[in-house]
């Protein structure tokens, strides 16, 4: 159990100071750099369908404006509260930071249950919250830019862009105000899956690394490897549909109401379909129910992919875990207790703060869509079409050879906007897991992943601060 006064924000502190030792930067930038900006706590009334007002408890923090807009999620979560909000705004500004993307770190959440309420509350209590931010100017495509997080999708981010709009008529940009759009209202083929596919590539790229693999004695490569992935949402949905779709074997699948196993792999859209028509993971068929849901955190198996919620994994559960590799998908799924018993026991934890950055990432390129009002693939899709197919007649005419029409058409397509989106994404993911690991690798020192994911950070947000030359 985590104690009662534990506080998420220190501990992203915490991480922060263990990092900080291994830069240069004087303690008052370091400061600077920890500290969140601009904090927004609001209280507001809602009338619920059966005419009852509920006042509304909500946040918006900006941790960070050495690059602008902010940006990151809203969350709709009973444990939301300031702290919380606070430290995964922090988070925000190193996870752009590591990907390149140049945004400062922000987060919001409304304290409800998104289950207890209709449709038509949840639409009035985001159009509520999008006026407050609108009316404190925390909210605008150059100002503060949010997301889906926990709880939150694609319908929320309709609502958002839309009270935007309305109170902002004209706004050439407006549509870049908010991320995680619908297609049809502004948003970017490849957004939905971004967060698990960052997870897939992030984790590729580590196992493909053979002097690691071959200190936690696993094989190179994703192919064969046992997983384990907690949470059926979006981001365990997508990181499990990428792992399987790679040759991994997803053994395990954890849910609120429990979890199962089944050694020869899941299939994480017949399970989803059967949660739709049960009302459960549980008694899927082939595989087995285990006693409690977090026992899934703590079979014997290759990759752990916690995607879920944060602190699942403490100093009480640690010890029992067996994963070589855990994989943090959600923000902040394990303690500093947790950490420190891993770094121990060798077992290597890839971080939330670069590997679930996939979501982010392909924020920004919806976000430069919206500013660009041009859709992906549009000036060039067809002119590199022509152009392979022209490529591949003379190669055929001087060969005197024809390929198959499965290879003709692989040869001759041009990329349309999810493809840009999934290679930009993948490049993305690979440069951010090779920039962390130069750093590991330079400095022995450090002693896990997630510091060197820091020291990453503080040095690019360092720059940053002092190339403003804000400091008089
Ligand atoms: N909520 C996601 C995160 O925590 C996405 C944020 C965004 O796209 O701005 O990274």
């Amino acid at each position: 159990m985590l104690e009662a006064n534990y506080s998420f924000f220190h501990s992203v502190e915490q991480s922060f100071d263990k990092a900080a030792k291994f830069t240069k930067w004087e303690k008052g930038l370091l400061e600077q750099i920890k500290a969140c900006n601009s904090i927004y706590s609001m209280k507001f009334p809602v009338k619920m369908d059966d005419g009852r007002i509920e006042v509304i408890e909500a946040y918006r923090v900006q941790h960070s404006q050495h690059k602008t807009p902010c940006k990151g999620g809203i969350r709709f979560s009973m444990a939301v509260n300031q702290d919380e909000v606070m430290a995964l705004a922090s988070l925000m500004t190193y996870k752009c930071a590591i990907v390149n993307v140049p945004f400062g770190g922000g987060k919001g959440g409304i304290k409800i249950n998104p289950k207890a309420h209709s449709s038509y509350e949840l639409e009035k209590i985001t159009r509520r919250y999008t006026s407050e931010l609108v009316k404190k100017n925390f909210i605008g495509p150059g100002i503060d830019v949010p997301a889906p997080d926990y709880g939150t999708g694609e319908r929320e981010m309709a609502w958002i862009v839309d009270t935007y709009q309305s109170l902002k008529p004209g706004e050439i940009d407006s549509a870049g105000c908010v991320t995680g759009k619908p297609v049809s209202q502004g948003g970017v083929r490849g957004r939905k899956e971004a967060t698990g596919l960052g997870v897939f590539f992030g984790i590729r790229e580590v196992c493909n690394m053979p002097d690691l693999m071959a200190k936690l004695g696993l094989t190179t490569g994703v192919n064969g490897k046992k997983v384990v992935v907690q949470g059926l949402g979006n981001v365990g949905y997508h990181s499990a549909k990428f792992f399987r779709e790679h040759g991994a074997v997803v053994v395990s699948i954890a849910e609120f109401e429990g979890a199962i196993y089944k050694e020869d792999g899941i299939n994480e859209e017949d399970l989803f379909q059967h949660r739709k028509a049960t009302g459960s993971i549980l008694n899927f068929p082939g595989a087995t129910n285990l006693a409690k849901s977090t026992d899934a955190l703590e079979l014997a198996c290759d990759i752990l992919i916690p995607a879920a919620l944060e602190n699942v994994i403490n100093g009480d559960n640690a010890p029992r875990v067996q994963a070589k590799i855990i994989g943090e998908a959600a923000n902040g799924p394990l303690t500093p207790e947790a950490d420190e018993i891993f770094t121990q026991k060798g077992i290597l934890v890839v971080p939330d703060m670069y590997l679930n950055a996939g979501g982010v990432t392909v924020s920004y390129f919806e976000w430069l869509k919206n500013l660009s009002h041009v859709r992906y693939g549009r000036m060039e899709k067809r002119f590199t079409e022509n152009m392979n197919h022209h490529i591949l007649s003379q190669l055929e005419d001087l060969t005197g050879k024809k390929v198959s029409d499965a290879e003709r058409n692989f040869i001759e397509h041009g990329a349309d906007e999810v493809d840009l989106v999934h290679s930009g994404l993948e490049e993305t993911m690979i440069t951010a897991t090779r920039e962390i690991m130069d750093i590991w690798k330079a400095n022995p020192e450090i002693p896990d992943m997630r510091t060197a994911a820091y020291v990453c950070a503080i040095n690019k947000v360092g720059t940053s601060y002092s190339e403003l030359g804000i400091f008089p």
